[in-house]
C-alpha cells in the first residue's frame, strides 16, 4: 500500500486562484482538515460558501465521478438531508484536471457531530435513521469504480495486520483479537451495495441545537462492500469519547434497524465490524504517523480510539455484543419484564429506584444494563471481591464439575475452609457451622444461645435487621416496627440505637450510656442473647460509639447471657482497620454470624462460636443443613479469602475508605443538606437533613439525590429509620478514582 498525499501542497492563495481561474469566483480560501486530499473553504463577497476539493495526485478520475454521481443520486432519493451539489467549472466540467483533479461543491451548513458531545439521544436516533435512508437509497445506485480494493473497506480489515508490528505489546494484544474476530464473518451472507463508508464524527453534520442530523460529507471512501459496514463505521466514531459508548451505539442501531431492518447475519457481524473499524483505524494511524508524521489530521481520531478500545476491553465479556443485538429487538422488553414480574413474582419483593434497572452483567465494581449503560456500584457488598471475579468462578466451576454433596462425608474442603475462617478470628472462636444465608446464620445463632443458656429472650437494638425468618423478623425492629410489622413480642427487648448523631447521647461517654440500657434489659429479664451488628446497616450505617460493645458485652455476660455479633454486612475486611468490625470495638463475641460477602454472591453463611457453646448445642439432636458446607461453597469461600488476601482488599478498604470519608466531609462543608458523614473503611453513611440545627430528616431529598445519581451512572441505596441515609458499601475493589467520581456527582446532585 502506497502512502497517498497531495504533492505538491496547495496554499490558500493557490485555492483562491483556482476558484478564480476555473470557476470565475472571487473568494477567500481557508484550509479544511482532510486525510488524503486537500480541501478548502471558499467564501465570496456575498457570503456564499463552497468547498474546493483538490484530490491527491494518485486519485483516479473514476473515483471522483463515483462521488459526483452518488451525490446527485442521494440528492434525489434522500430529501430529508442536505447534500452538497457539484458546481461545474466555467468550461462545464464537473471534474477539472490541473495536474490534480479538482472539484467544487456547494457548502452545507451544519455543525460537526463531534461538537455536540455528549450526544443527545434524539441526535443519535437521527444519525441511525439518516444512515439507514442513505443505505437504502444507495441500494439502487451503481458505479463501476465502486468495485475497488480499498484499505478503508472493512472487508479488507486484514490489510491492517502488517501494521500490528508497529504497536507496543499491550496495544497489540488489545487490537489483534479484534482483527482475528473478523476471520469468521460469513461475508457472502451479508447484503452488499455501494456504501458511503465514512460517517465519522467530523463528516456528519448536525443542526445547531444538536438534535437532528442535517448532512453527510466527504464521499471519498465510497466503495461497494457489505452494507452493514456503513453502520459499523458510524458506530465506531459515534462511540468515541462517550461516557456510555455502548448506550450510544444502542440508540444508533435501534434507529437504523427501524428504518432499514438488519438481517440476522448483519446483526451477528455488527459488533465485530465496529471493533474492527477501530482496530483498522489505529493500525492505519500508526502506519501513517510513521510515514507522514507532519500530517496532523491523523492525530484527530487516534487517541479517542485507543481510549475506546481500552474501555471496551474492560467491559464484561459478551455484554456489548449482546446490547448491539438487543438494539434490533422490539423496544418494549423492559415493560414486558416488569409485567412478567408483576404477574408471577410476589409483590412484596421491591425494586430499587423510580425507574427500575434491568442489569444483565457485572464486572469488578460496575454493573451493566441491557441497553448499554454502565453503573458504578456503591451498594453491592455481597460481591465483595468484585462482580464476576474469575477466581471465584473458576473455583466454583472446578468443584461443581468434580463433586457437590453435603457434610455427611469427609471432605478436606470443609475443614480447610473452617481452619482458614477461624484463623481470621480471635480465640476462643474456633467452631464453625456453615449455612446458606445470613438469616440461617442468625437463626442458628439464636438456637445456640438458647441451648447454651436454657433461656429464650433476646435483646436487640432499635432499627436493627437480622433476617427474613419469622423469628428474625421478631428481633428486627426495622421490620416489626415498620409497615406490616406485628410490633415487639414480649420475649424481645429493645435497646436504643446507639446513634450519636440523632440519639439522646453524644460525646465521649455515649458508648457507656447506650450500653447502660442494654445492661438494664439484661439484668431485668431472663435473656439468652444480646445480638448486635458491629455497625448497624439498616439502622442507617450507624457506627457504634467507642466502648458501647465493651460495656454491653460485660454486663450481658455478667447475667449469664451470650453476645452475638452479626457481621453479615460488616465482615471480611470491610472495616479496613480490622478483618471483623467487632474488633474496632475491642471485644470478642461468643457467637459471630456471617453472610453476604462470604461467598461473593454464592449463597453461603456461617456461624462461628466457642467450643463450650458448641458443646451445649450437641444435645442429641442432629444439626443438618442440606446445602450448608457443601464442597462447592467451601471452594468458593476459600477463593474469596484468598482474593481478599492476595488483592489486599482490607488494606484497600482502609485507604480508600479514609480517602472517601475525607472527601465526603469536604463535600459536607459546602452542602448544608449533609447533616452527618460517618463510616469505617468501605462502610459509609451520609445523612441528609433539611436543617442542620434541628436535624430534620430529608427523606424525599435523599430519594431524589439517589435517583439523580443513578441517572448519572452511580448506584447508591437508602436506609435508616427516617429513610434519609445514603448507604455506601461497594465491592471492595472500589478505588480512589471511584470515590472522587461519587463526590463529583454528588456535588451536582445535591445542588
Ligand atoms: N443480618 C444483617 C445485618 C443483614 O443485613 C442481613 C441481610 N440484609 C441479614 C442478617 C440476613 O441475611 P440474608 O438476607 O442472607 O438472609
Amino acid at each position: 500500500m502506497a502512502l497517498v498525499r497531495t504533492a505538491p501542497r496547495f496554499t490558500t492563495s493557490d485555492a483562491a486562484g483556482i476558484a478564480r481561474d476555473l470557476y470565475g469566483l472571487s473568494t477567500e480560501a481557508s484550509e479544511l482538515p482532510s486525510e488524503r486530499d486537500q480541501n478548502f473553504c471558499l467564501r465570496d463577497a456575498s457570503g456564499a460558501q463552497y468547498v474546493l476539493k483538490i484530490a491527491n495526485h494518485q486519485e483516479r478520475r473514476e473515483i471522483l465521478d463515483l462521488q459526483n454521481q452518488a451525490l446527485s443520486h442521494l440528492a434525489g432519493h434522500v430529501p430529508s438531508l442536505a447534500w452538497p451539489r457539484v458546481v461545474p467549472s466555467q468550461a462545464g466540467n464537473s471534474i477539472e484536471d490541473s495536474g490534480n483533479f479538482i472539484r467544487l461543491l456547494t457548502w452545507v451548513e451544519g455543525d460537526c457531530l463531534v461538537h455536540h458531545q455528549p450526544y443527545r439521544q434524539e441526535l443519535l436516533l437521527s444519525l441511525g435513521a439518516a444512515l439507514a435512508h442513505t443505505d437504502t437509497a444507495l441500494e439502487s445506485f451503481s458505479h463501476p469504480a465502486a468495485h475497488r480494493e480499498f484499505y478503508w473497506d472493512l472487508r479488507n480489515y486484514a490489510l491492517a495486520r502488517p501494521h500490528l508490528a508497529l504497536l507496543p505489546p499491550e496495544r497489540l494484544s488489545l487490537v489483534e483479537p479484534l482483527l482475528d474476530a473478523c476471520d469468521s464473518i460469513p461475508w457472502n451472507n451479508l447484503r452488499h451495495s455501494v456504501i458511503y463508508g465514512d460517517a465519522n464524527d467530523y463528516n456528519v453534520l448536525a443542526d445547531a441545537s444538536g438534535s437532528r442530523l442535517v448532512s453527510l460529507l466527504d464521499f471519498g471512501d465510497m466503495v461497494h462492500s457489505a452494507t452493514v459496514c456503513d453502520l459499523a463505521i458510524a458506530l465506531a466514531y459515534a462511540m468515541l469519547g462517550a461516557a456510555d459508548p455502548v448506550a450510544v451505539a444502542f440508540h444508533v442501531i435501534a434507529a437504523y434497524h427501524r428504518e432499514r431492518p438488519l438481517t440476522s447475519a448483519e446483526q451477528d457481524a455488527l459488533y465485530r465490524l465496529t471493533c474492527a473499524r477501530l482496530a483498522v483505524s489505529v493500525c492505519n494511524s500508526a502506519w501513517q504517523m510513521r510515514e507522514a508524521p507532519e500530517n496532523s489530521y491523523l492525530n484527530i481520531s487516534n487517541q479517542p480510539a485507543w481510549a475506546l478500545l481500552e474501555r471496551l476491553a474492560d467491559m464484561p465479556g459478551g455484554w456489548a455484543e449482546e446490547v448491539f443485538h438487543r438494539a434490533c429487538e422490539d423496544q418494549a422488553p423492559l415493560d414486558r419484564l416488569l409485567a412478567a414480574r408483576r404477574h408471577s413474582i410476589g409483590p412484596s419483593l421491591g425494586l430499587s429506584y423510580d425507574r427500575a434497572l434491568h442489569i444483565t452483567h457485572g464486572w469488578k465494581q460496575h454493573l451493566y444494563d441491557a441497553y448499554g449503560r454502565a453503573y458504578l456500584d456503591c451498594v453491592n457488598n455481597v460481591t465483595h471481591v468484585g462482580h464476576g471475579h474469575p477466581r471465584v468462578l473458576e473455583a466454583a466451576a472446578r468443584q461443581m464439575s468434580r463433586l457437590n454433596t453435603n457434610t455427611r462425608y469427609l471432605n478436606h474442603l470443609l475443614t480447610d475452609y473452617a481452619a482458614r475462617l477461624t484463623a481470621t478470628l480471635p480465640p476462643p472462636l474456633s467452631v464453625v457451622y456453615l449455612v446458606c444465608s445470613g438469616s440461617e446464620a442468625n437463626e442458628l445463632a439464636l438456637r445456640l444461645a438458647r441451648a447454651h443458656t436454657g433461656r429464650h429472650d433476646v435483646i436487640c437494638v432499635d432499627a436493627a435487621y437480622h433476617g427474613n425468618t419469622t423469628t428474625l423478623i421478631d428481633i428486627s425492629p426495622y421490620k416489626f416496627n415498620g409497615p406490616g410489622g406485628r410490633g415487639r413480642q414480649p420475649w424481645v427487648h429493645m435497646a436504643p440505637l446507639p446513634d450519636v448523631y440523632r440519639g439522646p447521647y453524644r460525646g465521649p461517654d455515649a458508648g457507656a450510656r447506650y450500653a447502660a440500657h442494654v445492661s438494664e434489659l439484661a439484668h431485668g429479664h431472663e435473656v439468652a442473647a444480646f445480638i448486635c451488628e458491629s455497625a448497624v446497616g439498616c439502622g442507617g450505617q450507624t457506627i457504634l460509639p467507642e466502648g458501647f460493645l465493651h460495656h454491653a458485652f460485660d454486663e450481658v455476660r455478667a447475667t449469664g447471657s451470650v453476645c452475638i455479633s452479626d457481621e453479615v454486612q460488616t465482615g471480611f475486611g470491610r472495616a479496613g482497620s480490622d478483618f471483623w468490625m467487632f474488633q474496632t470495638q475491642g471485644v470478642v463475641p461468643d457467637i459471630v454470624t456471617m453472610g453476604k460477602p462470604i461467598g461473593n454472591g454464592h449463597p453461603m453463611g456461617a456461624v462461628v462460636t466457642t467450643p463450650e457453646i458448641a458443646k451445649s448445642f450437641d444435645n442429641g439432636m442432629e444439626y443438618f443443613n442440606t446445602f450448608g458446607g457443601n464442597p462447592v461453597s467451601c471452594a468458593v469461600g476459600l477463593a474469596v479469602l484468598d482474593i481478599i488476601r492476595d488483592e489486599r482488599l482490607q488494606e484497600n478498604a482502609r485507604d480508600t475508605g479514609a480517602f472517601f470519608l475525607a472527601a465526603l466531609r469536604e463535600l459536607a462543608s459546602r452542602h448544608p443538606s449533609i447533616g452527618d458523614v460517618r463510616g469505617l473503611g468501605l462502610f459509609i453513611g451520609i445523612e441528609l437533613v433539611r436543617d442542620r440545627e434541628t436535624r430534620e430528616p430529608a427523606p424525599e431529598e435523599t430519594s431524589q439525590a439517589v435517583n439523580r445519581m443513578k441517572d448519572g451512572g452511580i448506584l447508591l441505596s437508602i436506609d435508616g429509620p427516617h429513610h434519609n441515609v445514603i448507604k455506601i458499601k461497594p465491592p471492595m475493589v472500589f478505588g480512589k478514582s471511584d470515590a472522587e467520581r461519587v463526590c463529583r456527582e454528588l456535588d451536582g446532585a445535591l445542588n
